[in-house]
């Protein structure tokens, strides 16, 4: 029988300190050449540990491969140039420092095949593999080349599809296409960004979704949710369009959000990926907590369509938090279940 509100996380999960600077983002690595290629293996072994002792139904890589969830796949692609970077806001937000595009993006050989094809060796669950959005990829870059937000995001849209594509050859079940920067960018979304992500998922016979969050728990994201207001409304501008879309699932916000519950009427009909845990906060949930989330969410998805997750990923907590969220979670769901099933 099928699981009933199988469980993911949204992506990344802490690395083991001996792998890298543990609750940093871009965390560089501490191991080298055969070194590191097996270090990032036994990192995949760990995760998978722990997601199978927290009950986690659809596993993931925790992204233990990558140093971060945009530039690690860019650094892969021709196109682009690392040396020289510029200094860009990124999501209207915070100021980073990223590489350039200087010609034409293409990718020469594919970037995570091999790990997905070492995850799949290791278990028999379903596996979801997450990806950069073509939106998201064109706000963290400089491009003096395209001078074309839209051109680049086509191209990008075009790599991502050949990508997939070999992902779901290896047996990845579920690709997700993380795209943050839809929480900011309405009209582009609608006009271009809903497309382009389509167009990353064209000929895929495996479920796909788009994980659409208010970003990790660092100060400038803090900082901006603090200005939102008492309701945060921002999926309203994007669900009907998205509702409309090929994209099967589509991963929230929702733990300690000012979202709207409500708002999850709009894509009536989408498998939702409800966001029970905070990783914004040290604070572990309560089961208890993980459920009421799940039970409000169940007044706008039908129980055979909400898939419990995280409200993004977890890599800067220390690992005893996300050990412990990752329990809160599968075990917050349990209590759902029990509570569906009589
Ligand atoms: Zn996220």
């Amino acid at each position: 029988m099928k699981t009933l509100l199988p469980t993911s996380t949204a992506g990344s999960l802490p690395k083991p300190s001996w792998l890298a600077k543990p609750e940093t983002l871009w965390s560089p690595w501490k191991l080298q050449d055969e070194e590191l290629i097996e270090g990032k293996q036994d990192a995949l072994r760990l995760t998978l540990d722990d997601q199978d002792r927290a009950g986690i139904d659809i596993v993931s890589d925790g992204e233990q491969t990558r140093q971060h969830f945009v530039t690690t796949f860019i650094e892969h692609l021709s196109g682009v140039d690392f040396e020289n970077r510029q200094t860009v806001k990124i999501r209207n937000r915070y100021n980073a420092s990223v590489p350039s595009v200087v010609g034409t993006v293409t990718r020469e050989k594919p970037v995570f095949v091999e790990d997905a094809k070492f995850l799949r060796t290791l278990t028999k669950k379903p596996i979801k593999w997450a990806l950069p959005g073509p939106m998201t990829m064109i706000d963290t870059l400089y491009d003096g080349h395209y001078k074309s937000r839209e051109k680049l995001a086509w191209d990008f849209a075009k790599i991502l599809n050949q990508e997939a594509k070999e992902l779901e050859a290896v047996g990845v079940d579920v690709i997700q296409f993380d795209e943050p920067a839809f929480n900011v960018f309405f009209d582009e979304v609608n006009d271009w960004g809903i497309a382009t992500l389509e167009k990353a998922i064209e000929g895929l016979k495996c479920e796909t979704a788009v994980h659409i969050c208010y970003g990790y728990g660092i100060k400038a994201n803090i900082d901006w949710k603090n200005t939102l207001g008492q309701e945060w409304r921002q999926y309203e501008e994007i669900f009907p369009r998205l509702q409309k879309s090929n994209i099967d699932l589509i991963s929230l916000e929702c733990q300690n959000s000012r979202v709207p519950m409500d708002l999850i009427e709009l894509i009536r009909g989408k498998k939702v990926m409800v966001g029970a845990i905070d990783v914004a906060t040290n604070t572990i949930e309560t089961p208890e907590k993980v459920a009421d989330i799940l039970r409000k969410a169940l007044q706008f998805v039908d129980a055979d369509k909400l898939y419990p997750c995280t409200n993004c990923g977890m890599a800067p907590l220390s690992r005893e938090v996300a050990r412990g969220k990752l329990n809160a979670l599968g075990a917050g769901v349990e209590i759902v279940r029990k509570e569906l099933s009589v």
